[in-house]
């Protein structure tokens, strides 16, 4: 097994993903990490990356960018979920091939498999079926990017593979009121309804989807692990294989702000794809599995955002 090779550039360092990664990274000794905002650098930009690379020479490459969003963002969004994710991808991409770099990681997400994988999902559910139609477009840019590491490695027998987390949770979430995700959306909207006063709060769809989270310090931690394979699998899956309804979910957040209000769902908003669970025996067949309990989880990102919340300085666009 190899260690993690120095310098790593951490593209979309400023992210949820990103900078639990660069949170990691910090506690590993002899790593040099590189960062770029957006506006040092544009990853759609070809020329722009090319030069970077150039300059910076990274051997490991962690690719943690994209333009993301729940699923009301992706409905109303679709031309810039895919023609943006593309971009970056392609450009981070062969940029890292022509400029030699060792490793490869391209992140992407399990919204990628088909509305009707067989659960828990299986890495050989890719392209089996249609995909769920509220994330398509993300979906597809993240398959691309994903095929196309997975044809660099088999033509040019380069290092470069993908992992593919479920929902994620954990500090530095946008908490957007309509284009978070479902855990940070609850959160903010059942501290509101604590603060208000109200006797209720109404969560989006039947609350019956089921869905599985993980702290995204564990995602971080895998992304090491698997930077340190020999021979990993072209892409993976990262999960816990446990999943919950969201009603579920609702009222263990409830419980951990303290609210005591009723929850009511709201039928007319899309559930989106029933399930979501995915199948990881292949990743803890490599030796790796997840640490961070939902419980223990929850209770540590409210405090997060309570730090966010109370200071002003809520991430939410
Ligand atoms: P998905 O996993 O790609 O479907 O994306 P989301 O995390 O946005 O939504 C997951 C599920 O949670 C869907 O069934 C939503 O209808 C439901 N949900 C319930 N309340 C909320 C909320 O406040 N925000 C979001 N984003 N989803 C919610």
């Amino acid at each position: 097994m190899n260690r993690i090779q120095s310098p790593v550039f951490i593209a979309g360092h400023g992210g949820m993903v990103g900078s639990a990664v660069c949170r990691r990274l910090a506690k590993e000794p002899n790593v040099r990490v590189i960062t770029r905002t957006r506006q040092d650098l544009d990853l759609c930009d070809e020329a722009q990356v090319n030069r970077f690379f150039e300059e910076e020479k990274p051997a490991t490459v962690i690719f943690a960018a994209a333009k993301v969003g729940g699923i009301l963002a992706n409905k109303m969004y679709p031309v810039e979920f895919l023609t943006d994710n593309l971009r970056q991808e392609l450009a981070t991409i062969h940029a890292s091939y022509q400029h030699g770099v060792k490793r490869f990681l391209f992140l992407g997400s399990t919204c990628i498999y088909p509305r009707m994988a067989k659960q828990p999902i299986l890495e050989s559910e890719l392209l089996a079926s249609p995909l769920e139609p509220t994330n398509e477009a993300y979906a597809l840019a993240k398959i691309a990017g994903l095929k196309l590491c997975q044809y660099f490695r088999q033509q040019y027998g380069v290092l470069f593979h993908s992992a593919m987390p479920t929902n994620l949770y954990g500090p530095g979430d946008n908490y957007h009121p309509d284009h978070s995700h479902v855990l940070p959306g609850l959160i903010r909207r059942i501290h509101e309804a604590k603060l208000a006063g109200d006797a209720s709060v109404t969560i989006w769809g039947t609350g019956t989807p089921l869905r599985e989270f993980l702290h995204v310090d564990d995602l971080a931690d895998a992304i090491l692990h698997l930077c340190e394979l020999d021979n990993p699998p072209d892409w993976v899956n990262v999960g816990t294989s446990l999943d919950h309804s969201i009603l579920t979910l609702a009222t263990l957040v409830a419980k951990t702000i303290g609210f005591t209000g009723a929850i009511l769902t709201d039928p007319t908003r899309p559930d989106g794809t029933p399930r979501k669970l995915t199948d990881t025996t292949l990743l803890r067949s490599t030796g790796w599995a997840p640490k961070i309990e939902l419980e223990q989880g929850i209770r540590d990102t409210y405090q997060c955002f309570l730090r966010e919340f109370d200071s002003g300085h809520l991430r939410s666009k």
